[in-house]
Formats: C-alpha cells, structure tokens, sequence
C-alpha cells in the first residue's frame, strides 16, 4: 500500500464562537431558567468545540410562538417570493460550502472528502431542489390549492446534521410551513450555521428557529399542542414513542427511523465494482448511515472469491484524522455509540460469528473503532437482525433468488437495499419483492434531491425527497 502524506484540511476557514443561544425569532438568545447549557465535543480529539444552550420548556414555548406568529405572512406569500428566500439559502450554503463541510467535519467526525463532496452539495441541492417547488404546488398533484400545515416541530439525528436539517427544513419552507428545528445534541453547531445564513439571506424573523438540547427539548417539542405537524429521523425506539405520544392529537407525522438494510451479491455480479459498492454501503460515514448496507447477502458459490477481495480492499482504508483529505473512515460520534458498536459486536464473537478486521492503528484521543467484518452469520444472530450503526458488516451466504429475497426481508426494518447482477431482469424482478422503501441497483447510498426517501415496517413512514417528500408538509 502507498504511504500517503498527511494532507489537513487548514480548520482556520470556520470560526466557532465559545458559547452558542437558541435562535429564536431571528435572534440567538441565551436558554431560560428552566434550560440549561451542554458541551458539544471533536470526537476525533475530544476537545470541546463549543458551549451550547440546552432549551427548557419555556424556550420550547417562546420559539413555538414565534414561528406561529410568522406563519401567516410566510403562508401567505406568493410561492415565487418564498423561492427567492430559499435559492438565497442554497446560494449562501454553496458560497460557505468549505467553512461549513470543515465545521460538519470538527463536530460529527466525519471525513472531509465526504461532508465536502457528499453532505454539503446535498444540502445545497436540497434547497434549489425545494426552491423550484415553491411556485409550482398546485402542479405536484396534491390538489389545485394544497394549504401548509402551520408550524412543524421537527428533531433530526447526529449522522448527516445539516443534510437532514436540509431534507427538513427545504420542503417545509416551499410549501409555505413555519419551523422550528431541533439538531442532535452531539452535532448543533452546523445547525445554529444555519440560523446564521437564514439571517444572512434575510429570511423573515420566526420563519426558522433553532432549539438545541437533548432528548428533553425533543420530547417538549413534538408534545407542544400548537406544533400542527411532527417530523422525526432518529431511532425507530424514540420514534415509537413519538408515534404514542402524537396518536389522537391530529398532528401530521413523518418518520424516518432505523434499518437493517441487505446489500445483495449474485453470483454473475462484477466483483470489483460489487466490492466496492460494499465499502461505500457499510463503510461510508463510519456505518453511521440509517439506510447503511450492514448485511451483505452473497451467492454461497462466490463467496470466498467476493470475501478475499473484500478483504484485500479493507487494507487499503485509511481510518483517522477526519480533516485529512485522504481519511476513508473518520471518527465514531460519541463514546455513548462507540459503547453501542463494542456491545454489539462482542455479542457477534460471542454467538460464534468470525470476526475481521484489518491491521490500522487508531488514533489514541478521541472515539475509534476499526472496519469489521463478520463472517458465518445466521439469521439467529443479533448482529443480523440488530442495527449497529457503526463501521460493521454481517455476512450472510445465500444460494437462490429465493432464499436471497426471504433473507433479506426477514428483518423488522425497510429502508433500503442493493442489488449486484449483470442482469437487468433479475434486477427487476427481486427490486419488485423486496419490502424496503429504496433499493439501489448495482449501486449503493446514492443520494439525489429528486428522489424519494423513506421506509416500510419499523423504519418509518412518510416520504422526504423528490414530489412525494410536498405532501408531508400539504393539507
Ligand atoms: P435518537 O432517536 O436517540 O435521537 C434522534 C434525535 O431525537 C436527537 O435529536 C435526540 O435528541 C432526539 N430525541 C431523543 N429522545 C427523544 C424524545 N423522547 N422525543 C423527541 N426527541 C427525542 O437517535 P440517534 O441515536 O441520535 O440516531 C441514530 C438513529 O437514527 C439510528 O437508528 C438511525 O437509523 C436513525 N436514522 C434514520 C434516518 C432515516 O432517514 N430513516 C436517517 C438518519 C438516522
């Protein structure tokens, strides 16, 4: 293998101030007496990046009020002139594109070739995609005068901070929607950016708010009676609850919640192109991706051939420094999800699956954990029906379409899944049985504004994305 030189990313670009309110009303403001304040941490040196306001119940209640009073001039505005406000947005996002994938980089951990060249066109093309939207609804198919709900209560996770913020935020601005936006307590900061580019593009005041905090500030918000819709991506744990606690209330609700997805290798697929689609869909953003590929299904009569290649790749992967331009795997967010990892790959060993991963030595500071694979998985083994979300892949061998489509939807989740053959029909034909909400096609974790997002069984319901992602913010 190649030695490579370090190549940093220079961190000066982005300028993290010590301490950080909520943005409420087109103001950053200090939490109230019943808030509080958290430290938000590099999970690649644990270094503390920033002090965050922690929003209590009368801060949840302040920034409600404000998007509930935006709501009617903002609803009422021609389509037209809320699309300048958002192609405003996604200019400024692409203008700040660097400051902003660097900060993404310091507060998630993950490498800078992916929140450069994955996260932020995302985010960027989400609002130009949302943008276009915004004078054309009563073309989208939902009716010739579809109304916005009011205000949107919306919590994302820590994986994709401000691409989630985008597959929020962008719909619900277009269709003429008031929100107020609660990031992940391990990754605010990218989020309380955006409060700052919402100011910088003159976006009226309350029109977005921002609450940090941590599941508390969540559950306050989703559970506000004058909250009209409730969008939610985390664990399919929570969004049970949420699911509970939103019944019989007539809010809207959307949730995208975990996966289990099968990456499925027959045996007349390319190998190396197919190895390399398995990198991508459990490896990339540390496995830390709700549609991540983490069971790879492979034909039983290419198994050892797919297995060596694999192997042989996985030296090749260079996990560290997540501002090093050449880093493939950067840093696991959080010692709470380093913990998880552990736990359940132990649980992997213990229960008789073989575990490989490559020689790389892990930094000393900060959350690690190398790419692993497991071999001679089953059905029975948690590590097959468990989401890790984490660097991990189970491997499981198959020797009919049959048993390849049974397999792959023996699991409660539906988010996603992959497909490698050379045959197009076959393609067609096992995309057609299995029950996940995207499947990829000698591809994996492609990822485009105009296409739809979402799950079946116990990953969600709702779409984000493309057309079908209007209706969740339309009556
Ligand atoms: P999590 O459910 O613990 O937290 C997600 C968000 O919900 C955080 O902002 C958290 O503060 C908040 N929260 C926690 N408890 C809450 C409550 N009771 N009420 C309201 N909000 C609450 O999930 P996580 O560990 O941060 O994220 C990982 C999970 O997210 C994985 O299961 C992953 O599959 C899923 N995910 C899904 C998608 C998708 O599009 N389907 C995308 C990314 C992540």
């Amino acid at each position: 293998m190649f030695e490579y030189a370090p190549a940093p990313e220079s961190r000066a670009i982005v300028d993290i101030a010590p301490d950080y309110g909520l943005f409420i009303d087109g103001e950053f403001t200090p939490a109230g007496s019943d808030g509080g304040v958290f430290k938000t941490v590099n999970p690649a040196s644990e270094e503390v990046l920033a002090e965050v306001a922690a929003a209590g119940p009368a801060d949840v209640d302040r920034a409600v009020a404000a998007a509930r009073r935006a709501y009617p001039s903002w609803s009422a505005l021609p389509g037209a002139e809320r699309a300048k406000y958002l192609f405003r947005i996604a200019r400024i996002i692409q203008e700040r594109a660097r400051e902003l994938a660097v900060l993404e980089s310091l507060d998630n951990g993950k490498p800078i070739r992916e929140s450069r060249d994955v996260d932020l066109p995302l985010v960027a093309a989400h609002f130009f995609y949302y943008a276009g939207w915004a004078d054309k609804l009563a073309y989208a198919g939902f009716g010739p005068d579809p109304r916005p709900l009011g205000v949107a209560g919306q919590v994302i996770p820590w994986n994709f901070p401000l691409l989630m913020l985008a597959w929020k935020v962008a719909p619900a601005l277009a269709c003429g929607n008031t929100v107020v936006l609660k990031p992940a307590e391990t990754t605010p900061l990218s989020a309380l950016f955006f409060a700052d580019i919402c100011r910088q593009a003159g976006l009226p005041p309350g029109v977005v708010n921002i609450l940090t905090g941590a599941g508390d500030t969540g559950r306050l918000l989703v559970e506000h009676p004058d909250v009209n819709k409730v969008a939610f991506t985390g664990s399919t744990e929570v969004g049970r609850q949420i699911a509970a606690s939103v019944a019989g209330t007539g809010k809207r609700l959307t949730l995208e919640l975990g996966g289990k997805a099968a990456n499925i290798v027959f045996d007349d697929a390319p190998i190396d192109q197919a190895v390399d689609g398995i990198v991508n869909g459990i490896f990339f953003n540390q496995g830390h991706v709700c549609c991540a590929g983490s069971r790879l299904l492979v034909q039983e009569s290419i198994a050892d051939v797919l297995l060596d290649a694999l192997k042989r790749r996985m030296t090749t992967l260079r996990v560290g420094d997540p501002l090093d331009k050449n880093t493939d795997i950067g840093a696991i967010n959080s010692a709470v999800q380093l913990d998880r990892i552990r736990a359940l790959s132990d649980i992997g060993s213990r229960e008789g699956a073989q575990r490989w991963s490559p020689p790389c030595e892990l930094p000393d500071r900060g959350f690690w954990f190398a790419p692993t694979i497991f071999t001679g998985v089953t059905q029975a083994h948690r590590i097959a029906r468990e989401e890790i979300f984490g660097p991990v892949l189970s491997v499981l061998t198959f020797r009919t379409p049959d048993e390849a489509i049974e397999k792959a939807n023996n699991t409660p989740y539906g988010l996603s899944a992959g497909i490698w053959t050379e045959k197009g029909s076959r393609i067609l034909a096992v995309a057609d049985k299995l029950r996940a909400g995207v499947v990829w096609a000698n591809t994996f974790n492609k990822f485009d504004p105009a296409s739809p997002f979402g799950g079946y069984k116990e990953s969600g319901y709702g779409r984000e994305g493309g057309r079908h992602g209007l209706e969740a913010y339309l009556a």
